[in-house]
């Protein structure tokens, strides 16, 4: 019996390390799994095969020749299943269908009714759920669902913490959806899930301070390639750091936070006011403001406290802002960050995401996919 079991766990283990092999590298030939994954030829087969009639993986076609024989490329069937990736950001539902590839095919947004109803707000998730579910075609699965949503959020326990956007405390999503969905459900801070979709599409950050300017604000923190949330999930709660004493009073009730100092120069919480706000060249006259100046002071406080506490390599901006500014914005960032905060001669660099729209959405699909199929 325990040798059954330790050859099934072993199996287990082989098949996951195909999948994230897979995750990171498809489309892939047998023989590059097999050299990727370390496992021999006959395994990799034997794993292939039955992720191919599971009708996770398909075949497509030939890898380009190199002389010799034409290996069979396998990929993700895009067809069969989904994860189900909603984003409650501060002024907009929004939630999308997303396949095994990582692709959005089917994405519904409605603007948030009332911030301060949070039994509104879960009835308004899960009309914008029903209706993109109701796109699949017959045999067609979701295997999970994943909520990104601006706040504190415990990723161990599916709750809401503290949402000072939505005035929820300790709000467990799971148990609130369970009696309208059938598959497993996760929660997660919308910033972190906008910093994994970036880990995975750049494959290689190390540390990293991911920063979400708009319509949340919000951070986070990668170390040694993982997502660092802290023990119940404050980490890269930044927006309501207190960066002034006497500054104005913000929607949390405290007095100075980023996010309400901020609002007094850009339009933080409205992702379309921001976009014209930072678009770019039709919004030129923001750039020599001293609105912009004082944004730039502000956000680039935040990036050198941070940096002075956990010393990232890189510094990202996400959100909507990075979808529109122009290449000044970052440099302009790094001047102030380099001039004003930092000591010695380490220079920050700080870089717009790559992964602009539906960063979200697209984070919260590689966190299903790690935490259902690995
Ligand atoms: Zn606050």
């Amino acid at each position: 019996m325990q040798k059954r079991g330790s050859a099934q766990a072993l199996r287990e283990h082989n098949r996951k390390a195909v999948l994230a092999c897979l995750r990171d590298q498809a489309p892939i030939s047998r023989t590059r799994l097999s050299a990727r994954t370390k496992l021999s030829p006959a395994t990799i087969s034997a794993i292939v095969d039955e992720l191919i009639s599971d009708q996770l993986l398909v075949e497509v076609g030939k890898e380009r020749s190199r002389g010799g024989r034409r290996a069979v490329m396998l990929d993700f069937n895009e067809q069969k299943y989904f994860f189900l990736c909603a984003d409650l950001a501060v002024d907009t539902i929004s939630v999308a269908l997303v396949n095994l590839r990582f692709q959005v095919l089917a994405h519904r947004s409605r603007p948030v009714q009332d911030r301060r109803d949070p039994a509104l707000l879960l009835q308004q998730l899960v009309e914008t759920a029903q209706e993109v579910l109701a796109t699949l075609g017959a045999g067609e699965r979701v295997l999970g669902m994943c909520i990104g949503v601006t706040g504190v959020v415990n990723k161990a326990k599916d709750t809401i913490v503290y949402s000072a956007a939505f005035d929820i405390r300790n709000l467990n999503m799971r148990a609130e959806l369970a009696r309208f969905f059938d598959f497993p459900i996760y929660t997660f801070n919308d910033a972190n899930l906008s910093a994994l979709a970036e880990k995975y599409y750049l494959s290689s950050l190390g540390y990293c301070l991911y920063l979400m300017i708009g319509p949340s604000l919000g951070a986070g923190v990668i170390v040694n390639g993982d997502i660092y949330s802290g023990q119940s999930g404050w980490a890269g709660e930044i927006g309501h750091s207190i960066v002034e004493r006497a500054g104005p009073v913000c929607f949390c009730g405290k007095r100075g936070c980023l996010v309400s100092v901020l609002a007094q120069y850009i339009p933080v919480g409205s992702a379309e006011k921001l976009r014209s706000t930072f678009a770019w060249p039709s919004g030129r006259d923001f750039y020599a403001s001293s609105a912009y100046e004082h944004f730039c002071y502000y956000v680039g406080l935040i990036i050198s406290n941070y940096v002075k506490i956990f010393d990232p390599e890189t510094v990202i901006i996400g959100g909507v802002v990075a979808e529109v500014a122009p290449q000044k914005l970052y440099a302009d960032l790094e001047a102030c960050v380099n001039e004003q905060f930092l000591l010695g001669d380490q220079p920050v660099s700080i870089l717009p995401a790559q992964v602009k729209a539906n960063s979200v959405i697209i984070g919260g699909a590689y966190f299903c996919f790690d935490n259902i199929l690995l």
